[in-house]
């Protein structure tokens, strides 16, 4: 097995947690006859607990990541440890009712437990620890809100009281506390997973990009370029399944911008702690090699729909308003999912016996990617499972028009407009500054045109080969990001997250 490293992640900015190189294995002495009891796709904080979990229990399993562990958002996170959620316990009371909001509080603690089990079992260095978190309020109308989400919390059975300070710098009207919540390094603890599961004998393949699964006698069958990777079942951990899916009309793709900040006064936060601004703002710190860092998150937009260079201006904006900021050392940003009705889809895709899914997190994937593991890994293994019901994608209601819009998007062609597209064309960019992107009108087409340093011009077809829509640049993560599903593709066309499986179709130009 050749072993390398690789700690690249799904955007060009450098998150705080990338110092952390993780190890990646891929076995070229495979033999791809073989079937596998489970291939996993997707090795992520939820292909790895669902991989480590069944590989103990005997299954023989497979993960493959088109790219390698941490590449997606388990990467770009900033893993707070919670038995709260996105959603709040008065909406899931209201829309669910209170059993289930006292089931999804279970979640929530089971998922921090599982963590500190599996962390403590393979003595994995991954700086897990417990702290407080705050929700705070800062307007009357916020004050209300917090008031109800406390005395939900604990009909819910979550341990909530109200105090007096926040814990930062921030004026506030009124606070809650939530006890024994926790925080760690995603990439240590994804990195010590993965040891484990190739110890247990698990294979993984990074590079292995899925980018079709057929069904035969029975078997799922991953294709991962010429390679045909068989199993009995299969699961997608690729936080949104691939292809055009229901799933797309029940989670829309949103990006949050991270900031990793020195202080000049030291005044880091002890606790985890989030204002209920929308879209909310979430701190918290963590030392790298002796040196804390505030970690503060925000901003968050719909992907393709707002200018990413201002979402970080407007955080760091924010930090200085309240902090003394001596060096802004890590910016970067991320994509998560959020479900129509609040709760993760997590469980066998509908209609499929022996497919599943974990999609729908929001921003609690840490707990619920967690929990997906040890719910998908029961279901595979006949065992029952508290959260199968809550948490099942079978929930979701038959959308109208769904076959119809599945019907025309087969019938996109994603053919290159420009085949003949000769250098003197590029006259019609030279406006275009060196290292930036935009989609522009070229003879009555459209093309996504990415100009580097050099003048090197790259030049691709902006319809996403997802649904049809129209990317845009991302001129922080310098990425094409599509704005109906979340599809994104580097400067060069490839898939980097998402649903899509094809690339953006396109050419170089040497200017
Ligand atoms: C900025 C930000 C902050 C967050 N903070 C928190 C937090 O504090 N606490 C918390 O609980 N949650 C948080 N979240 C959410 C959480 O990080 C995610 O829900 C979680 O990381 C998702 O993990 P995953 O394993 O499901 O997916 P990912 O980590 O995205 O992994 C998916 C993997 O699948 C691979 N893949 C995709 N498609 C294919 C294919 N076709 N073939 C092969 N491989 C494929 C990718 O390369 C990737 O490695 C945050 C999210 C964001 C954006």
């Amino acid at each position: 097995m050749e072993q390398k490293q690789i700690n690249l992640r799904d955007g060009d900015c450098v998150s705080l947690w990338q110092s952390e190189v993780v190890s990646s294995y891929s076995d070229s002495a495979l033999d791809i006859a073989k079937i596998f009891d489970v291939v996993i796709v997707g090795a992520g904080i939820t292909g790895l607990t669902t991989a480590i979990l069944l590989q103990q229990q005997g299954k023989k399993c497979i993960l493959l990541d088109g790219n390698g562990v941490g590449f997606g958002t388990t990467g770009g996170t900033t893993a707070h440890l919670n038995t709260f959620f996105d959603t709040t316990y008065p909406e899931v009371e209201k829309d669910f009712g209170d059993g289930e909001a006292r089931l999804f509080a279970e979640a929530g603690k089971e998922g921090i437990d599982t963590i500190q089990e599996l962390t403590r079992t393979y003595g994995i260095a991954c700086d897990l620890e417990y702290r407080e978190g705050i929700l705070y309020s800062e307007t009357e109308k916020e004050t209300k809100q917090l008031l109800e989400i406390l005395e939900a919390s604990r009909r819910a059975g979550v341990d909530a009281v109200e105090t007096r300070d926040n814990g930062i710098p921030v004026e506030m009207q009124f606070a809650v506390s939530f006890k024994d919540q926790a925080q760690f390094h995603p990439l240590k603890y994804c990195k010590g997973l993965l040891q484990e599961f190739i110890d247990l004998g698990g294979v993984i393949l990074d590079q292995a990009f899925v980018s079709e699964v057929s069904s035969q006698d029975d078997l799922q069958i991953a294709h991962v370029g010429e390679q045909r990777i068989a199993g009995k079942s299969l699961v997608y951990a690729t936080h949104v399944p691939p292809g055009v899916t229901i799933f797309n009309f029940e989670c829309a793709a949103y990006r949050s911008y991270v900031l990793g900040i020195k202080l000049k006064n030291g005044d880091y936060p002890e606790a985890l702690v989030y204002d209920m601004q929308e879209p909310y703002h979430y701190f918290r710190t963590h030392e790298i090699e002796g040196q804390p860092y505030l970690i503060l998150g925000g901003e968050d937009h719909k992907t393709g729909h707002e200018n990413p260079e201002q979402a970080f201006k407007a955080l760091e904006d924010y930090t200085r308003k309240y902090y003394y900021v001596e060096s802004v050392d890590y910016k970067w940003s991320s994509q998560y999912y959020v479900p129509s009705d609040g709760l993760p889809f997590i469980g066998l895709i509908p209609g499929e016996s022996n497919t599943y899914v974990a999609t729908g997190y929001n921003g609690n994937g840490m707990m619920l990617g967690t929990i997906a593991g040890k719910l998908i890994s029961d279901l595979i293994l006949g065992k029952e499972n508290k959260y199968q019901k809550l948490f099942s994608p079978s929930r979701i209601k038959p959308v109208a028009g769904f076959s119809e819009f599945i019907k025309e998007n087969a019938d996109v062609a994603y053919h290159f407009v420009a085949d003949r597209f000769a250098a003197e064309d590029i006259d019609s960019f030279k406006d275009l500054a060196a290292g930036t992107g935009a989609v522009v009108d070229y003879k009555g087409d459209q093309l996504a045109v990415y100009k580097d340093d050099q003048g090197k011009i790259t030049a691709l077809n902006p319809t996403c080969t997802h649904a049809g829509c129209t990317v845009k640049f991302n001129a922080e993560e310098k990425s094409w990001d599509c704005p109906c599903h979340g599809g994104r593709f580097d400067l060069q066309g490839q898939v980097i997250s998402g649903p899509p499986r094809k690339n953006l179709v396109g050419k170089n130009v040497i200017n």
